[in-house]
């Protein structure tokens, strides 16, 4: 890429940002929220490490990965260029295979994604290996349909239990993401009854991850602390990667 690409790209992604800042601003405030309760997650999936180095620059501290295949040598990378220190919190947000588990717990800070005690093992261990906690966010099916990830809400009981157990792990709060076609306001509300139950077994367990590109202010309403925002800011992901 020539000098003047990099530009160009640094001075898209900063408006791009902006505006996402404001609707959260604009959200908070309609919601009588304080933006210092919402975390921007930036989810980077498809998109090279020059743009996360990019947005770092740009003070995003927290970006989001959906693929352990891709997101491994991309955050190797992230790392590498970014001085010994720098803050970059890294969120796992797509669905796990048992296999990955283990793998991505020696580079993600945060998985949001366990909906099944078949992860347990992997997550900890990795999590063991690299000497810190992992966080830990139970993934909510809103539709009943977990065959697209997600435990269903009956569920979340138990296996908040069973992440509390584990040494390396800590349980963080809940995530969901707004079944197809649904009204985000009443797939949100639902949420944050789950949240709120197993926040009243697991005080710490007080983040909501919710809210995507087109359903943060739904999210911002009911609750959300963590918003994952990947379009609005990088544009259209590219089908061939
Ligand atoms: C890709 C992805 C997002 C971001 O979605 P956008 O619509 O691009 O903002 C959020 N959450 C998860 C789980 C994702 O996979």
């Amino acid at each position: 890429m020539s000098a003047g690409t990099v530009q160009d790209r640094r001075l898209e992604l900063a408006r791009r940002l902006a505006a996402v800042r404001e609707r959260i601003n604009a959200a908070c405030a309609d919601a009588g929220r304080d933006p210092g309760e919402v975390t921007l997650v930036v989810v980077t999936k498809f998109f090279p490490a020059s743009d996360v180095l990019l947005l770092h620059d740009l003070g995003v501290r927290a970006i989001g990965e959906n693929k352990d295949q891709e997101a491994g040598p991309k955050v190797g990378q992230v790392r590498e260029a970014l001085p010994p220190g720098s803050d970059l919190e890294v969120h796992f947000v797509g669905r796990l295979q048992s296999n990955k588990a283990r793998h991505v717990a020696g580079y993600a800070d945060v998985v949001h994604s366990l909906d099944r005690r078949k992860l347990l093992d992997g997550l900890d261990a990795g999590a063991l290996d690299r000497g810190r906690p992992l966080g830990v966010l139970i993934q909510v099916s809103l539709d009943g349909d977990t065959s697209r990830g997600g435990a269903l809400p009956e569920q979340v009981p138990d296996l908040g239990a069973a992440v509390a157990q584990r040494a390396g792990l800590v349980l963080k709060g809940v995530m969901a993401v707004a079944p197809l076609g649904a009204d985000p306001d009443v797939a949100f509300a639902s949420l944050r009854r789950v949240a709120t139950d197993l926040q009243a077994l697991h005080p710490t367990a007080d983040w909501v991850s919710a809210g995507m590109s087109g359903d943060l202010e739904a999210a911002v309403r009911h609750g959300a602390t963590h918003l994952r925002v990947g379009t609005a800011i990088l544009g259209s992901r590219p089908s061939l990667l």
